[in-house]
């Protein structure tokens, strides 16, 4: 997770940055907030040296699907960067946000997470951080200490794909080398882009059960209905190729195997449209 955090700030060095944070939590003698994921400021998201305004609609949209899929993860806070501009802690504008935001009746939790990048810093830690947390009804902002943090090695159960073709952390095995994973990252931020132009309504994922790739959501078709659709990176014999297809809730209405498989994922996605629009055109496989 941290991770995705510095690699995004390596993105950034000039202007603020941030995303959204989620996760899970568990309310025992003391609270347990474990984060999980990261959700990216969007195509929308307005940068600048003092200032960074998240994408929320765009956010909103990628934490409902997150949902769907893992019902449990809640949206815990928020992280940005002020290393850009050496401000050392929360800003007065940072608090007055995050106070209206865990007060609001729409927030689902009674705490809200912000998490600061404060320094880039020389070595493998890459960025000094500094962890708060606000409480509902509750004027002081609680800073948490570092040895109450815990940064897992486990990988996030959720990545955000990219955004506007900017290579994300999108997880890349450990026997890959540095530039075969760095020219996988810029050939999947590349299939993003055209997908998302040919298929803007498909967002991408990454699935720690199968360990891949994928992207998610609806096409339209002919008849001006729409079909969920699944892409998948599948790697067989060392070259990655994608399948599209349909879920399984769309199975009654395609019921014949309505899949595709191509060498990117929007000619795959392509290849299904066709097929599809055959099916509602009446016109069989
Ligand atoms: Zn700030």
């Amino acid at each position: 997770m941290l991770t995705a955090v510095f690699d995004e700030c390596d993105r950034y060095g000039h202007v603020e940055t941030g995303g959204r944070i989620v996760g899970t939590y568990r309310r025992g003698r003391n609270l347990d907030v474990t984060v999980t994921g990261m959700i990216d400021a969007g195509p929308q998201a307005r940068r600048a040296v003092t200032s960074f305004f998240q994408d929320g609609e765009y956010q909103e949209g990628v934490f409902r699907e997150i949902e769907r899929e893992h019902p449990d993860i809640e949206h815990l806070g928020t992280w940005h960067t002020h290393h850009v501009n050496g401000f050392p802690t929360l800003s007065g504008g940072d608090i007055e946000t995050y106070r209206r935001t865990v007060n609001h009746p729409q927030h689902n939790l009674d705490f809200w997470y912000a998490l600061l990048v404060t320094a880039k810093v020389a070595g493998p830690d890459r960025y000094r951080v500094k962890h708060y947390l606000l409480r509902r009804h509750d004027d002081k902002v609680y800073k948490i200490p570092p040895k109450l943090v815990r940064v897992a090695e486990e990988r996030a159960i959720w990545v955000p794909g990219v955004t506007r073709g900017r290579p994300q952390a999108a997880p890349a095995s450990s026997i890959e080398s540095d530039s075969a994973s760095h020219s996988r990252q810029e050939r999947r931020a590349f299939d993003d882009q055209v997908l998302r132009q040919l298929f803007p309504n498909l967002r991408p994922f990454f699935s720690e059960a199968a360990q891949c790739l994928l992207w998610k959501g609806s096409i339209s078709l002919l008849d001006h209905s729409s079909a969920d659709v699944v892409v998948v990176e599948s790697v067989s014999e060392g070259k990655t190729g994608y399948e599209a297809m349909v879920p399984r809730k769309e199975r009654e209405r395609f019921p014949v195997a309505a899949r595709a498989q191509d060498e990117t994922p929007w000619l795959a996605v392509r290849r299904l449209e066709l097929h599809l629009n055959r099916l509602v055109a009446g016109l069989g496989n």
